[in-house]
């Protein structure tokens, strides 16, 4: 297979480069999770947007430059709905006073990790507004290589409730009317992320919950706007009561125990998304126990050595001391199973981690597989239920003429192993290949696990 190299003209943003060129993809195997596989097809891309879907067989000349899928596997882009871009959030743990800048540098690292392993999209949960909105705003311009992002910027919480270091703190509805105005205006949440989670659980102390009458009057209020809306929960019944509330997605699965019979059916029925986040819970004992994972290519090129460094020895035993490592460790397969009930049932699972890399989506889908989901429907829930939840499955997350053109060609087959999701020949975003030497990676590009040929 020969390389395949965007040209650009100096000073061309990539939001336009290459558009007007186009591309078809040629003989290529189509896996998108909601269609049943399709071999030997043309996949022709121009101006942002896939244009035209169709047999090779049956193919009309079409304009653009080749690229030979013959042995190869298209898949829509990949996305994480939950994450916390690095270089804010992991910032926020200490008072508001005490922080600094926030550090735009390593969360320009963090969004390349995700388009250097085919991630074009993510779903920002819960930021430090000042850091989050300028890259969305840098993304949306084409001045960065980005997956597109979406975000809530702040989180809205009850005073002293979960998330609180990242909120807007909202104790009555009309009374703080303004502030939410205010979050609306500025930061133009594109799904707004509240919180609903007494906690209590595992290690930790009981804290303040949300009202679920104030919950539902702000849920309603940001429909209003037009904004979707979702929410932090762990346990089932916060679960039923924040869709009761009127929310839109949940923000996690069900973690504290095994899920009711009528709740997997309520979720099959309701078909409300929520975020998988898997990966999250799973990663503390994962360090503690298996600290080679981070010697695999996606998490080298994700993190720098220092950082690697510091995982493998300083919070490594901090989090073997931990007991809600191991509490994490006993409830992941609990969560997963829950999962794997919902998703089997019919409800709209999606993808989310909770974490702030590429190589961490990578091990959601991991996840999502051994809890007992065929890979082809990891596929759907990391591309198309995703875009369900962020309520643009009219844009995005399948392979279908007239969507934006969001790709990933594979060198092997990710219905016969998930991992073959990070066999990456290239990634396309909005019609563009991504050129990955141009990726800021925080330790570089890496060796393919399996080279692109
Ligand atoms: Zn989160």
């Amino acid at each position: 297979m020969q390389r395949i190299l965007l040209a650009l003209a100096v000073g061309l943003s990539w939001a336009t480069a290459g558009h007007a060129a186009g591309y078809v993809f040629e003989h290529v195997t189509l896996l998108d999770g909601i269609h049943p596989p399709q071999r030997d097809m043309t996949v022709a891309v121009a101006d942002g947007r896939i244009t035209a879907v169709t047999p090779s067989a049956l193919a009309q000349p079409l304009p653009g430059q080749r690229i030979d899928g013959r042995g190869k596997y298209l898949i829509p882009g990949l996305m994480d709905v939950h994450i916390h871009l690095k270089g804010g959030f992991d910032l926020a743990g200490k008072v508001d006073a005490e922080m600094g800048p926030p550090d735009r540098e390593a969360g320009v690292a963090a969004l390349a990790s995700f388009l250097y392993a085919g991630v074009t999209t993510v779903y920002d949960a819960g930021n430090r507004a000042e850091h989050i909105l300028p890259l969305r705003a840098d993304e949306r311009a084409g001045r960065i290589l980005s997956p597109r992002i979406f975000a809530t910027g702040n989180l809205i919480t009850y005073p002293g409730s979960h998330g609180d270091s990242l909120a807007v703190r909202i104790s009555d509805f009309e009374k703080d009317k303004a502030l939410l105005d205010k979050h609306i205006a500025e930061q133009q949440p594109d799904i707004l992320k509240l919180t609903l989670e007494e906690e209590g659980w595992g290690s930790r102390p009981m804290i303040t919950l949300m009202p679920t009458d104030l919950l539902e009057k702000i849920t309603r209020y940001y429909n209003q706007h037009g904004i979707r809306t979702t929410v932090h929960v762990s346990s089932e019944l916060r679960a039923l009561e924040a869709i009761y509330a009127g929310s839109d997605t949940l923000a996690h699965p069900v973690i504290q125990g095994p899920v009711s019979d009528s709740f997997v059916k309520l979720m099959a029925a309701k078909k409300t998304p929520f975020a998988s986040t898997l990966t999250i819970g799973d990663n503390y004992s994962r360090l503690a126990e298996h600290p080679e994972y981070l010697d695999q290519p996606l998490y080298v090129a994700s993190l720098t050595p220092a950082e690697r460094d510091t995982l493998r020895s300083k919070t490594r035993a901090e989090w073997q001391a931990r007991p809600w490592t191991w509490w994490m460790k006993l409830m992941t397969p609990i969560a997963q199973e829950n999962v794997r009930k919902i998703h089997a049932a019919g409800g709209v699972v999606a993808c989310g981690t909770d974490q702030t890399t590429g190589a961490a989506t990578h091990r959601e889908l991991e996840l999502l597989v051994a809890a007992g989901i065929a890979p082809l429907d990891v596929i759907r829930i990391a591309t198309y239920n995703s875009a369900v939840f962020l309520g643009k499955a009219d844009q995005l997350g399948s392979i279908d003429t007239g969507k934006l053109a969001d790709l990933v060609l594979l060198s092997k087959d990710p219905a016969a192993d998930i991992d073959n999701t990070a066999a990456i020949v290239l990634v396309m975003k909005n019609g563009q290949i991504i050129d990955e030497s141009q990726l800021p990676l925080a330790g570089g590009r890496q060796k393919r696990r399996y080279p692109a040929g």
